[in-house]
C-alpha cells in the first residue's frame, strides 16, 4: 500500500516530512490533500493516547469547537464502547459508517454529532508498519454517503503519511532525549568531563573542568591537553592517549600544570575512546580531582617512612581492652629481638619482666585508663631475656570524635644513658676506695629506714665503728698500706652483713653499719662481738702483719629519738665512750642517763667557753670508803656543769664533746686545780688527810704540759703529792704504750698516785698491767652490778682481786649499790669501796667522813 503512494501529488507532503517539518503542519497540509481529493469530506485526525486511553483530536479544527474537542477529549476508549474493538489494526480495516445515528457505538457522541448534523462516518485506523496503533483517521458527511474504492485508497494514503510523520516525529524526539540526558550527565558530572577529537584538542568541556582550569569553555576549545600536563606527566598521558586511540580504555593519574589561578592538581584520569559508526572519532576523559587524596596519601607516606626509618622503637596498639598491637616499626623489632609476627595482637606486657618498676607500669596503667600522655623509664625484656631501659612515651590517639581509638608507644634504649647515670649517682654515693656506700647515701638511707620501722615497730640499729689509732698505724705504715687496710677491713665487715643489712664508709677509718636483722639487743651484742673479733685478727697487706682493733658504738632506734641524724650523732658518742673505756670494745648507748636530745651542738661549744669564764662548773666528790674501818680515805672528783638554763648536768652529755674539741683540757686544768685547793682546804679545816683522785682524758693526758700542770696544782694547792690520784682509763694507755708508760713513771716519780679507771672494760692484758706504773685499778661498775647472784661476774671479781694483790695493786670497786655488793666485795679482799651504797657525789662541804664499817655488817 506505502509503495502507492509514491505518486507525484504526494511528493511534497514526503518533502515536508523528510524535512521534520512541525507535526502540526505535516498533518494540516495531509488534511488539506484529503479534503481537495474527496468532495464534502469533513476531515478530522484523532490521536489515541495509550497512557490516557482516550482520543485526541488533533486536525479538523475548522468544524469542531473547543466545547467538542473536549466532549471528545473524554471520548473513553473502554472495552464497552468497544471502539477499541473498531481499531482492530490487525485486520487494517477501514470502518465506514454511512449513518452512524443508528449506531451503538457512538451513543456518547450521538447529541454532538447530531449537533453538527453529521451523518455519515468513514474512519481508517493510523498504524505504523511495526503495528502501533497513533489514532484514527476520520471524514465525516453531512449525507450519509458510501465510499468508492478510490476514497478507500486515498483515505489508507493519508493515514499512512500520517503514520509516518508520526514515527518519524517519535524517532526524532527520542534521539533528542537520549541526547538531553546525555548532555546533563556530561554538564553536571561532578568530576571534570572532556572530549578530545582525534589530535588530542578540547572539543566540549563541562562545568567542573571548568572549575578545574579556571579558564572559560571558549579559551579552552581547540587546546591541545598537553598544555595542562605537568611536564613529568607529558609521556604517561600521550601514552594513554594513543593507547585509547587505539580503542582501549585508560586508567591513571597524573599532576597537571597550573591552571589559571596557578594551582596545580591530581587527578585521576579514565580515558575512553568515542565510537561512531566504528569508528573511532576522538575520546571522552573523566578527570576525578584527587588533590586532597594525594597530599594526604603523600603525608602519610612520609610519616610511615619517617616511622620505620626512625631509631626509636614505635608501637601502636588498640584502645580496646586488652590493647592489642597493630603496628610495630622496624627499630622496635630491632630493640626487642622479637619478629612482627610475634607480636602483633598481643599486649604490650610481654616486655615487663619480674624487675620491672611496679610504680612505672601503674603509671602507665593509669595514663591508658584517664587516655593522657605519659614519659615513664622502665625495665624491659628483650625476646632473649636480655633487658633493656625503655624510655617510653605513650600517647592516646583520638578520632574526631574525640574517642580514643589507639594508643601510640615511642620508645627509646636508653640503657646506655641509664648505665652512665647509675654510674654517676654510685660515684656520688660511693666510697672510691672501698666501693661502700658513703655518708650521704648512708643518711638517706636511714632517713628512709628510719620512717619505716616507725610503722612496722621493727628495731632499727646503728654501728658506730672506728678503728682503734689508725691514724697512727697510717702515719707510721704509710698512706698506700692504710688504704689497702681500710679496704682490707671493709671485706671483712662486708662478710658479715645480711641482704637488708647496710655498711658505709663515713670517712677515714670510721665506718656506719645499719642492721635491721635482729630483733634482741642480745644478738646485736653477739654480732658486734663478732665483728670485734674478726676485726682483732691480723691483716697480711704488703708483707706486713698488721693488728687492729675497733671500738663500737651502738643504739637503737627505741630511744626516744626524734630525727635519725640524732641516732648518727648518740652511736658516735658511744663509739666515743667505748674508746675511752678501753677500746676493742662496744657502748651501747644510754638515753636516759645523757639527755643528750636537748643537746643542741652548736651551741654547746660557746657555752662551754662561757661555763670557764662563768664558774658554771662544780665539782661533786664522791667518797671511797675502807670497808672494814668505815674510814672516807679518798674522794674522787666529778665535774657538774650548772648549766644557765638546762640545770644540773652530768659529765657524760658534755665531756666526750669537749673532748672531740680539745676543750676538755681547759676544763681538765681547772678541774685538777680546784679539786687540789678543795682537799688541801679540807685536810686543813679537819685535821686529815683525804687522797683526792681526779680523773684525766687522754687529750690531757698526751699533752707534753701535763706534768707541769701536775705540779703547779700541787704547788699551789699545797697538797702534798701523795695525796693527789690521778684516774686514766686502760684503752688509752694502750695507744704508744711505750710512751704512756714513760709519762707515768714520771707522774710516779713525783709522788703521784695512778689508779686505773674502768679496769675490765677494756684490753686487760695481763702482761701489761704488770708493766704499767699504777697503785690502783679500780674495778668497773659493770662488774659490781650484778654480785654476788651472776657467779661468772663474781668469778671475774674474785680474780682479779686476787691478782690485782699480787701485782702490788689496791682494789677499788666501783658502783656498789647494796649492801650485798659492799659484803662481798669485802670479804674478797677488795680495798676501798665507792658508790651509791655509802654516798652519792656531792659538793664537798656535805661529804661525811666516815661509815658504819663492813664488818658489822658481816656480824
Ligand atoms: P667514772 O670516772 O667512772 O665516774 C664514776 C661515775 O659513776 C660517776 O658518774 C658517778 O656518779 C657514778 N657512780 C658512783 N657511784 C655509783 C653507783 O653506785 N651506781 C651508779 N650507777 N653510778 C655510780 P658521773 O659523775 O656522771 O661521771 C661520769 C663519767 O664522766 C666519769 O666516769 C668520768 O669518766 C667522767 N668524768 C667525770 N668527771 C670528770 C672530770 O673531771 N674529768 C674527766 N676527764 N672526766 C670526768
Ligand atoms: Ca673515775
Ligand atoms: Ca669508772
Amino acid at each position: 500500500m506505502i509503495s502507492k503512494i509514491n505518486d507525484h501529488d504526494t511528493q511534497y507532503l514526503f518533502d515536508l516530512i523528510g524535512l521534520h517539518t512541525e507535526l502540526k503542519t505535516i498533518l494540516h497540509a495531509i488534511t488539506k490533500w484529503l479534503e481537495n481529493r474527496i468532495t464534502n469530506a469533513i476531515v478530522s485526525i484523532i490521536l489515541f493516547s495509550e497512557t490516557e486511553q482516550n482520543l485526541h483530536i488533533i486536525n479538523g479544527g475548522a468544524y469542531f469547537t473547543t466545547q467538542d474537542k473536549k466532549i471528545l477529549d473524554h471520548f473513553k476508549i473502554s472495552p464497552d464502547v468497544s471502539i477499541y474493538e473498531k481499531f482492530n489494526f490487525n485486520r487494517l480495516t477501514s470502518i465506514i459508517n454511512e449513518n452512524f445515528k443508528s449506531d451503538p457505538n457512538w451513543v456518547s457522541a450521538q447529541n454532538l454529532l447530531k449537533e453538527k448534523n453529521m451523518t455519515a462516518c468513514w474512519s481508517t485506523p493510523v498504524i505504523n508498519a511495526q503495528g502501533v496503533l497513533y489514532g484514527t483517521f476520520e471524514t465525516y458527511y453531512y449525507q450519509s454517503k458510501k465510499p468508492t474504492d478510490e476514497s478507500i485508497r486515498l483515505l489508507h494514503r493519508a493515514a499512512a503519511l500520517i503514520a509516518l510523520a508520526l514515527d518519524l516525529q517519535n524517532e526524532r524526539q527520542r534521539r533528542l532525549a537520549i541526547n538531553d540526558k546525555h548532555d546533563s550527565f556530561f554538564k553536571h558530572h561532578p568530576d571534570g568531563c572532556f572530549e578530545l577529537d582525534f589530535e588530542g584538542k578540547f572539543v566540549s568541556v563541562n562545568l567542573a573542568s571548568l572549575q578545574l582550569s579556571g579558564f572559560t569553555e571558549e579559551k579552552i576549545r581547540g587546546i591541545h591537553y598537553s598544555h595542562w600536563i605537568h611536564p613529568e606527566y607529558q609521556s604517561t598521558a600521550k601514552s594513554a592517549f594513543d593507547q585509547t586511540l587505539k580503542g582501549k580504555t585508560q586508567h591513571f593519574e597524573l599532576q597537571t600544570y597550573q591552571n589559571a589561578y596557578g594551582k596545580t592538581y591530581w587527578l585521576n584520569l579514565t580515558c575512553l575512546p568515542i565510537m561512531q559508526d566504528k569508528q573511532i572519532t576522538g575520546i571522552f576523559c573523566i578527570a576525578q580531582d584527587i588533590t586532597t587524596r594525594h597530599i594526604t596519601e603523600n603525608h602519610l607516606r612520609l610519616l610511615k617512612r619517617g616511622v620505620s626509618a626512625s631509631p626509636n622503637g614505635m608501637i601502636m596498639t588498640d584502645a580496646d581492652a586488652d590493647m592489642p598491637i597493630v603496628y610495630v616499626n622496624p627499630a622496635f623489632l630491632n630493640i626487642t629481638g622479637y619478629t612482627e609476627a610475634e607480636v602483633l595482637g598481643k599486649n604490650c606486657r610481654f616486655l615487663q619482666g619480674a624487675d620491672t618498676d611496679p610504680s612505672a607500669i601503674r603509671k602507665i596503667r593509669n595514663a591508658l585508663r584517664e587516655k593522657h600522655e605519659i614519659e615513664v623509664t622502665l625495665k624491659n625484656y628483650r625476646k632473649d631475656g636480655s633487658s633493656f631501659w625503655n624510655k617510653l612515651t605513650l600517647a592516646p590517639v583520638l578520632d574526631e570524635l574525640g574517642n580514643c581509638t589507639h594508643f601510640v608507644g615511642i620508645q627509646q634504649d636508653v640503657t646506655k644513658q641509664r648505665i652512665q647515670e647509675e654510674h654517676i649517682a654510685h660515684l656520688h654515693t660511693h666510697d672510691t676506695l672501698t666501693n661502700l656506700p658513703n655518708r650521704q647515701y648512708f643518711e638517706t638511707q636511714l632517713q628512709r629506714s628510719f620512717e619505716h620501722v616507725k610503722n612496722t615497730q621493727h628495731p632499727l640499729f646503728i654501728l658506730y665503728i672506728d678503728l682503734d689509732d689508725f691514724r697512727l698505724l697510717n702515719d707510721s705504715l704509710g698512706y698506700f698500706i692504710g688504704d689497702q687496710l681500710i679496704k682490707a677491713v671493709s671485706i671483712r665487715m662486708q662478710s658479715l652483713m645480711q641482704a637488708n643489712d647496710l655498711l658505709a664508709r663515713f670517712a677515714g677509718d670510721e665506718f656506719i653499719v645499719m642492721l635491721t636483722q635482729f630483733n634482741e639487743k642480745q644478738d646485736v651484742i653477739q654480732f658486734v662481738e663478732s665483728t670485734l673479733s674478726l676485726l682483732s685478727k691480723p691483716f697480711y697487706i704488703a708483707k706486713e702483719k698488721i693488728y687492729i682493733t675497733a671500738s663500737i658504738g651502738i643504739i637503737d632506734n627505741t630511744a626516744n629519738t626524734q630525727h635519725p641524724n640524732d641516732l648518727l650523732h648518740h652511736s658516735e658518742l658511744a663509739m666515743n665512750e667505748a674508746k675511752r673505756r678501753g677500746r676493742n670494745t662496744w657502748h651501747w648507748y644510754e638515753a636516759d642517763k645523757k639527755n643528750l636530745d636537748q643537746i643542741n651542738y652548736l651551741s654547746l661549744r660557746n657555752d662551754l667557753i662561757d661555763a670557764l669564764k662563768e664558774k658554771q662548773f662544780k665539782i661533786y666528790y664522791q667518797p671511797l670508803v675502807d670497808p672494814l674501818t668505815g674510814q672516807v680515805k679518798a674522794v674522787e672528783a666529778l665535774i657538774r656543769w650548772e648549766h644557765p638554763q638546762k640545770g644540773l648536768m652530768s659529765p657524760d652529755t658534755f665531756i666526750p664533746f669537749a673532748e672531740r674539741t680539745g676543750q676538755i683540757v681547759a676544763i681538765g686544768q681547772w678541774i685538777l686545780q680546784q679539786a687540789c685547793l678543795d682537799v688541801a682546804d679540807w685536810n686543813i679545816k679537819n685535821n686529815v688527810a683525804l687522797h683526792v683522785a681526779v680523773n684525766i682524758s687522754p687529750l690531757q693526758f698526751r699533752r707534753s704540759g701535763f706534768l707541769h700542770e701536775l705540779q703547779q696544782a700541787l704547788s699551789a694547792s699545797n697538797l702534798p703529792a701523795n695525796l693527789l690520784k690521778i684516774e686514766v682509763i686502760e684503752s688509752m694507755l694502750i695507744a704508744e704504750a711505750d710512751r704512756s708508760i714513760e709519762i707515768l713513771q714520771t707522774i710516779r716519780s713525783l709522788g703521784i698516785q695512778v689508779a686505773i679507771d674502768d679496769f675490765g672494760t677494756g684490753y686487760s692484758s695481763l702482761s701489761y698491767l704488770r708493766r704499767l706504773p699504777a697503785n690502783q685499778i679500780k674495778l668497773d661498775r659493770s662488774f659490781i652490778r650484778h654480785i654476788p647472784h651472776n657467779s661468772q661476774d663474781a668469778a671475774i671479781v674474785q680474780a682479779i682481786i686476787t691478782l690485782a694483790h699480787q701485782l702490788g695493786l689496791e682494789v677499788v670497786a666501783e658502783g656498789v649499790e647494796t649492801s650485798d655488793q659492799a659484803v662481798f666485795l669485802t670479804q674478797n679482799g677488795c680495798n676501798m669501796l665507792q658508790g651509791y651504797y655509802y654516798a652519792h657525789p656531792t659538793p664537798l662541804e656535805n661529804l661525811k667522813t666516815s661509815y658504819s664499817p663492813c664488818v658489822m655488817l658481816l656480824s
